[in-house]
């Protein structure tokens, strides 16, 4: 066949996201929501739906789920910028404040998206890897930035997958200490009930990133957006791809956004179940167990990858982690239904009887 010439030599290295997806009866992997969207609020939908004009281009920055979006966060619209989901919000980050002759600061373990978009945008990475009990460390944090050359850095709230918060004083230090971009990445902070969004009044280089996939049980649908000052938002207006959120996207949005209060139920039961899945694995021998803000909970057990094996084989899919750097013998389960949960539970305690 006639070849052809190699691809942009920053892939080589790069290996597809894949979220090893595999079939089972309990899909505990990906901190998605047990539940969709309520039925009656799907008919809303529907209905909002079927006004869509399909042979029309979507309004490109999604003017009115921005409005309501902005005044939810006592914020302008023009401090306010909707995507296809947290993750092209974070790949525009790495277009707007990365690129060849700039610095990410990754602070591992977290999000691997983070790194592969500083990859494809030929950023410069250099790391503060976290303590062992995955708190920031916070004096090489401010060492690091203090030598001037990072452009932007992404701390994450709760982290994923350890499921720790960043504290608002650190969040503070951290923003006074450099004039590089500082993201703040909520995607999970409904379940947490805490936001540095009181702190966007007083640092121009914060930005706040928020999904709708999760608490609002969204995934699919891919809508997720940004908080942040003016002049930083108006920077990511010139990489966004034109329509990124399609017509259909921004009605079902709406929609949500319009009902988000009737999501609280479904936050607290999550909340509640965290506590229960937290005290069962806290209280089962061979397992340590990191206490989490998310809807997750990242543990460390003797042979991960054989236990995370032999939970597939019995249908229960959760998330491996343990070839990771900084997650050695870690799995992280979603917190799903109270079924979910208590099939995972029971399952784990055969796998790991099983091998005493
Ligand atoms: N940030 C973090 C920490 C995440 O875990 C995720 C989802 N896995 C995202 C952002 C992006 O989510 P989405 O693209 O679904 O909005």
């Amino acid at each position: 066949m006639h070849q052809v010439r190699p691809a942009a030599p920053q892939l080589a290295d790069i290996e597809p996201y894949d979220p090893k997806y595999l079939p089972a009866d309990v899909m505990i992997s990906a901190n998605e929501n047990p539940s969709d969207v309520p039925s009656d609020i799907r008919r809303e939908i529907d209905h909002e739906v079927r006004r869509v004009a399909f042979n029309r281009y979507p309004d490109p920055l999604a003017n009115e789920l921005r409005d309501m979006i902005a005044e939810a966060n006592g914020l302008s619209r023009d401090q306010v910028i909707v995507g296809n989901g947290g993750d092209e919000l974070l790949f525009n980050t790495a277009l707007c404040w990365g690129g060849p002759g700039r610095t990410f600061l990754n602070l591992p373990p977290t999000f691997s998206v983070y790194v592969n978009n500083a990859q494809l945008t030929n950023t410069r990475i250099v790391e503060v890897p976290r303590n062992p009990d995955f708190s920031l460390d916070m004096p090489a944090v401010l060492e690091r930035l203090e030598r001037g050359d990072v452009d932007f850095t992404i701390l994450t709230s709760p982290n994923n997958p350890s499921g720790d918060l960043v504290r608002l004083d650190e969040a503070k230090r951290i923003l006074e200490s450099t004039d590089a971009l500082v993201m703040i990445d909520e995607a999970y902070f409904e379940f947490s009930r805490q936001t540095v969004r009181p702190l966007l009044d007083q640092y121009e280089n914060l930005i706040i990133l928020r999904t709708f996939s999760k608490a609002f049980s969204l995934a699919g649908v891919r809508v997720g957006y940004l908080l942040g000052n003016e002049r930083v938002i108006d920077q990511y207006k010139k990489v966004r791809q034109p329509y990124s959120v399609d017509a259909v996207s921004q009605a079902i949005a709406r929609v949500v956004y319009r009902h988000r209060g009737e999501f609280e139920r479904g936050v607290e039961r999550i909340i509640e179940q965290r506590g229960r899945v937290f005290e069962e694995l806290s209280a089962t021998d061979g397992v340590e167990v990191f206490p989490s803000q998310a809807n997750y909970i990242l543990f460390r057990v003797d042979g991960a990858h054989e236990v995370w094996q032999q939970l597939l084989d019995r249908g229960v899919l959760i998330r491996d982690f343990s070839h990771s750097r900084g997650l050695e013998n870690c799995l992280r389960t979603s917190i799903g239904s109270e079924q979910e949960n208590t099939r995972f539970l029971t399952e784990l305690h055969a796998v790991l009887d099983a091998r005493r």
